[in-house]
């Protein structure tokens, strides 16, 4: 099957075999993708000619209503989706995240509807008085950006991924094109031809390019948006471009992340805490096969606590059924390729070059279903670095799979720095009822994070979860993490409107943006 990119309100299959496509549990070819011959250019141009005048035309109240009707139209054909996404790799729970989780955040944003209202722009912020009569005061509007987002993802949330961005810049009033990471880009392509096809979106609103999308950033300009998910090496490599710097384009990068877990002081073995951090940690090494940018890859411990961590922990792991997902009982799948699992599994031997292997489940991997040879499985590796302030390797490399390393330490402020040490993550937890312990660490960690869990048996229930980065809050880190910032409700809306201060009296500010200003002559 020849994957289809849709360029300039055309589907395209280019006859050109570039790269294969292979399922991740059989080693089976799925699907041939390539953008040869797509004129990046052409397609930038019809987004701002063609999409943004369309969304332009519409308020944020319709914008909304608009996600909102995707969203349902989109959850009605929602075990299609699950059908492709098996090649993946991906569990039904792990699809759920990927799947229904980016249902979830058309749907969030479309509820901010009502709080933006039925404008086509918005006002920011309260009023400025500029005079001593009120003759003369000063506002805040804010207008959609005359150019296209073009949204270049990672490969392990292929609809997440693209919808988790393109809610906003399509509330926001801006087309997109959408790029997703070449090897899974067969799902993106599933849930993308549907979007299209419910008419929802007025043409031009969104692109899609399957396969390549080298040299697209030549062709920027200066009311464009660039977001990256992806590697550092990637995302710096781009992040260079010229054309970004001569234009002034916003870049938003998120990159690679060693997130931490810390057990609090006071989360003794056989308290409850101790319970909830050991499921957390779990969940979070085996869900996507620890193919997430919020997975733990740092566990941190109170030294008396280690050897019951590492066993808890262990035993777990040992009854996690890994294999084909359509069997039942399989809780892990694989990682989304061969080429993934051989990066893995050359992290994994840096690492072990500073650190003690305590788990590995590689030898004795029993698959239930699946092709050990021909799929990318890999079974859980967990790591002991007893030295964590002088082996540092385990702050710097990331192994983007079932893959974390414990690490023993004395006191908060221990924890604090090792949690610092990670130079920027997108995600850090601490599992403690103890209020002074979490407002140390909350307060001492959080200028290297972009998210702080604090999880106890008060909200462990119905929590979300380290993992989960919610549309409401943002999602993003700083230094190593890339310094981006998605999502976060509002906030997210403006990173695709221009911001311009308006001055004038109150009369005419109330005229111009159809607002009531204090000290207008009208009403
Ligand atoms: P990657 O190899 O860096 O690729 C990321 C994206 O960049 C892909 O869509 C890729 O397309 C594209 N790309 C590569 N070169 C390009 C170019 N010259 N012009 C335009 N696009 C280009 O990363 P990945 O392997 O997909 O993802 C794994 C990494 O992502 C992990 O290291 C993980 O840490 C990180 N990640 C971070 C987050 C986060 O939110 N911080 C989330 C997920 C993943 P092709 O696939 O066609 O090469």
């Amino acid at each position: 099957m020849n994957l289809k990119n849709y360029a300039c309100g055309e589907w395209v299959t280019s006859t050109e075999k570039t790269q294969t496509l292979y399922n991740a549990i059989n080693g089976d070819e799925v699907a041939v993708a390539s953008s040869a011959g797509l004129d990046f250019a052409l397609m930038c141009n019809y987004a701002r000619t063609v999409g943004g005048p369309a969304l332009r035309k519409m308020t944020f109240f319709e914008r909304g209503l608009m996600l909102k009707k995707l969203a349902l139209y989109l959850n009605e054909r929602k075990e299609d989706f699950y059908k492709v996404s098996w090649a993946t790799g991906a569990t039904r729970a792990d699809s759920w995240v990927d799947i229904e989780g980016g249902f979830g955040n058309l749907f969030t944003y479309a509820s901010l509807r009502r709080q933006f209202g039925n404008e086509t722009f918005c006002l920011e912020g309260d009023v400025a008085k500029l005079s001593k009569n009120n003759t003369f005061i000063g506002h805040h509007i804010c207008v959609p950006k005359e150019g296209v987002a073009i949204h270049i993802n990672a490969f392990n949330f292929p609809v997440w991924g693209m919808l988790e961005k393109i809610a906003v810049n399509l509330f926001a009033g801006v087309p997109a094109i959408v790029k997703p990471a070449t090897i899974t880009s067969f799902l993106t392509e599933a849930v993308f031809k549907e979007i299209i096809a419910s008419g929802l979106v007025p043409e031009g609103a969104l692109q899609l390019i399957c396969g390549s999308a080298n040299g697209i950033l030549d062709h920027v300009i200066n009311q464009d948006i660039v977001t990256f998910t992806g590697s550092a090496s990637t995302g710096m490599m781009l992040k260079k471009h010229p054309r970004l710097l001569e234009e002034s384009v916003p870049f938003n990068m998120e990159a690679d992340s060693l997130n931490c877990c810390v057990l609090g002081l006071d989360a003794a073995p056989g308290t409850p805490y101790f319970d909830i951090f050991i499921k957390e940690i779990h969940r979070e090494i085996v869900t996507k096969a620890g193919q997430k940018c919020t997975a733990v890859r740092r566990v941190m411990v109170p030294e008396n606590f280690v050897e019951d961590v590492q066993l808890a922990l262990s035993k777990r792991l040992q009854s996690t059924t890994i294999g084909d997902p359509q069997l039942d009982g399989v809780r892990m799948g694989a990682l989304a390729g061969k080429a993934q699992l051989k990066e893995v599994t050359e992290k994994i031997a840096k690492l072990a070059v500073s650190q003690q292997i305590i788990y590995d489940g590689r030898d004795a991997m029993q698959l239930t279903g699946g092709d050990k040879n021909k799929g990318a499985f890999i079974a859980p590796v967990i790591f002991l670095n007893a030295n964590p302030f002088t082996n540092i390797d385990c702050h710097n490399i990331e192994a983007f799979g079932p893959i974390s390393t414990i690490m023993p330490y004395k006191t908060i402020d221990d924890a604090i720095q090792l949690a610092r040490m990670g130079k920027g993550s997108l995600v850090s937890s601490i599992i403690t009822s103890d209020a002074k312990i979490a407002r140390a660490y909350t307060i001492g960690a959080a200028c290297m994070h972009g998210r702080i869990l604090i999880l106890n048996n008060d909200c462990a229930k119905e929590s979300t979860g380290h993992g989960s980065p919610m549309p409401h809050l943002v999602h993003g880190g700083p230094g190593r993490a890339g310094g981006g910032e998605e999502m976060g409700g509002k906030r997210g809306v403006f990173h695709y409107l221009q911001r311009t201060a308006i001055q004038g009296s109150p009369t005419m500010l109330t005229q111009v943006t159809n607002t009531y200003m204090q000290g207008q002559n009208i009403f």
